[in-house]
Formats: C-alpha cells, sequence, structure tokens
C-alpha cells in the first residue's frame, strides 16, 4: 500500500483579510520607582501581573492605503471612549505604523479597538491595544516575527506594552521593559473599581517627585523587586501576597485623587485582604481570599455605586483569536 499523498505549495500561506487579537490590561502587585532619571524616566522595579480584562483590536485589510481607528467598549465597566485619539497617536495605530516598516507589501488596514480597560487608569490599556495591533497586523500582513522581535518592536512604543505582550508574571525592571517571567500560582482573584476620571501617569511620577522632595527623601535607583511579593506569587497565597503588596505611586496618585483613601477603606472594610492603587491610578485593585470572597466584594462595591469587577490573574498575553464564521 502506498503511503498517502498531500498536496504541498511552496507559497506561503494567504494572509487573512481580517485577524482579532486579545491581550491583557495589567496591575503592579508591586511596584518600586527610583528617583527621576536625567533622560526624564524613573527607574522601576515591578512585579507584573496580567489580569482576565481584555482589550480587543480587530485588524481588517483595506483597499485605501494607511491606518484608520475606530474604538467602542463593552463590558460591565462601561469604559468612556470619547478622549481617545482615532489618529496617528493612537497606540493601535502606533504599533501597526512600526510593524508596516517590517512588512513587504503592507496593504492599509482598518484597527477597530474594544475597550474593557479604564483609559488612563493605570492598567497600561493603550499599552494593551499596541500589543494587540502588532500581533494582529503580524498575522494580517505575513510578517512572521518572532516574539523577541515582537517585543523589541514593542519596548519602542511603551514600557508597558512588552509586558501585555508576555502576559502571565513578570518582573520589569529598567523602564518597566525588561522583563523576566516569574511562576504564579493561578489563580489570585482581585476585584478592579474604576473611577469616573482617569490620571495622567507623567502627572503621577511628578507628583512623586514633588512629595520626596517635601520630605527630602532621597529615592534610590530600584535594582530589584521585593523577594517577598515573588515567593507569595509563587506559593499563590493571597493572605500571605495582602501583607507585601506595595506601590511607591500611591501616595502620588491619593495626593492627586484624595478621594481613592475611601475607596481603599471601604474595600478593605467590605472583606478585601488588601487594596491598592494600580500602577499610576486612579484603578483601584483590592485582593481577595478567593473566586467566592471577590464575587461578594464586587457585589458588595457595585451595590455602594461603584463601578466594580472581579477579575483573576495571571492571564495569558496578546494572542489571536479564532475566526468568526459567517
Ligand atoms: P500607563 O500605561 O501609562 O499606565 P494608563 O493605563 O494609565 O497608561 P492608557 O489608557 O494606556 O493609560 O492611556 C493613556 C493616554 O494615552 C490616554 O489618556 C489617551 O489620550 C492616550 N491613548 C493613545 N492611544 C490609546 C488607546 N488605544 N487607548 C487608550 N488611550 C490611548
Amino acid at each position: 500500500m502506498s503511503a498517502a499523498k498531500f498536496s504541498s505549495s511552496s507559497a506561503p500561506p494567504a494572509a487573512p483579510a481580517s485577524v482579532r487579537v486579545r491581550a491583557p490590561g495589567k496591575i503592579n502587585a508591586s511596584l518600586r520607582v527610583g528617583p527621576l532619571r536625567p533622560d526624564g524616566y524613573h527607574g522601576v522595579a515591578s512585579v507584573y501581573l496580567a489580569v482576565s480584562l481584555f482589550e480587543e483590536v480587530q485588524a481588517t485589510a483595506t483597499e485605501a492605503p494607511g491606518i484608520t481607528v475606530t474604538v467602542d467598549s463593552d463590558g460591565p465597566l462601561h469604559i468612556p471612549v470619547a478622549d481617545i485619539p482615532l489618529g496617528p497617536d493612537n497606540l493601535a495605530a502606533r504599533a501597526a505604523q512600526a510593524l508596516a516598516g517590517y512588512a513587504e507589501n503592507p496593504t492599509g488596514v482598518h484597527l477597530h479597538i474594544t475597550k474593557r480597560v479604564p483609559v488612563a487608569g493605570g492598567m497600561g490599556g493603550g499599552s494593551a491595544d499596541a500589543a494587540a495591533a502588532l500581533v494582529a497586523c503580524d498575522a494580517l500582513w505575513n510578517t512572521h516575527l518572532s516574539r523577541e522581535e515582537l517585543a523589541g518592536i514593542a519596548a519602542g512604543l511603551g514600557a508597558d506594552v512588552p509586558f501585555s505582550l508576555l502576559g502571565g508574571t513578570a518582573v520589569g525592571l529598567g523602564v518597566g521593559d525588561r522583563l523576566t517571567p516569574a511562576i504564579s500560582k493561578t489563580p489570585l482573584h482581585w476585584v478592579l473599581v474604576a473611577s469616573d476620571s482617569g490620571l495622567s501617569t507623567p502627572a503621577v511620577y511628578g507628583a512623586l517627585d514633588a512629595l520626596r522632595a517635601e520630605a527630602q527623601e532621597q529615592a534610590e535607583e530600584p535594582a530589584e523587586v521585593d523577594p517577598a511579593v515573588l515567593a507569595a506569587m509563587r506559593s499563590g497565597n493571597a493572605r500571605e501576597l495582602a501583607a507585601v503588596i506595595s506601590n511607591d505611586l500611591q501616595a502620588a496618585a491619593l495626593r492627586l485623587a484624595p478621594e481613592l483613601a475611601d475607596l481603599l477603606s471601604t474595600g478593605e472594610r467590605l472583606g478585601a485582604l488588601a487594596g491598592m492603587v494600580s500602577g499610576s491610578g486612579p484603578t483601584v485593585a483590592f485582593l481577595a481570599e478567593d473566586a467566592g470572597a471577590a464575587g461578594k466584594l464586587e457585589a458588595a462595591l457595585r451595590g455602594g455605586g461603584h463601578r466594580a469587577l472581579a477579575v483573576e490573574g495571571p492571564a495569558p498575553g496578546a494572542r489571536l483569536l479564532p475566526a468568526v464564521v459567517g
């Protein structure tokens, strides 16, 4: 009996006309921030955790050249999208533009972003859009870059973009872009609370510098993350982690948005093991004992009029979604 024959062709597979990618928002279980550097940045030592709140980007090839963007939002956090730039400043458009330089024949592309991560919320939502757009255009344009090459382009787009590409749990050094994956037992349960207005990340870093100057505090360049945080993530013990989560930007975010102090104590009164401002804020992340406790806390916070959502982490990084049939 002869072996079955399969037809083969040397031509590369045709690029799809439209692809969808989802990429996670993040929280920082620990964030140490160094002094303002001469280049205008701050060094950080961060324990990133990707959570199950995903941005989605659909990239569709267009006959007309160029990059166009539309944005809407869905999901329980009701993210307002009116202030998001739709031109070349949109982080997803910047990502597509950067990737086009690596494609042989990039078509025009329309990027439709479905936002679920709070805008200017300290959860890297725009960075997730950029990571999703990189993966989407890589598939649309058949560029087939490696994850390392995509990460290199991501780092040029923003400090949090490489992490949204990677997902999971990672230590971030440098400006947050030098990543080392870390071990974390799945899942840790958190409840996010979105704020009605955002905080500008540079303004929060500026407020931190001002607070330190007022206190005559000499910050040091952070060389490593708190090992106790990594140990707690590794064991997956929420109580252990609750005792050690910390964020150097929290006091600065509270100075700019003092109402967050009440929210933090409300969440803890309602049963959170601990609460913290996520990154530069103003989104607050509460750590819960388990899924049941997170569900109860979400309900109690919603009952109090808050836009709350239970999520878990670690969650995977930017990934293609199956094609929609029909
Ligand atoms: P960071 O990554 O600095 O923590 P963030 O999560 O606080 O940022 P983002 O939602 O990423 O905040 O957006 C910050 C600003 O970037 C917004 O105010 C908006 O003007 C601009 N921006 C550009 N592209 C996007 C995008 N695709 N989604 C959201 N904001 C965008």
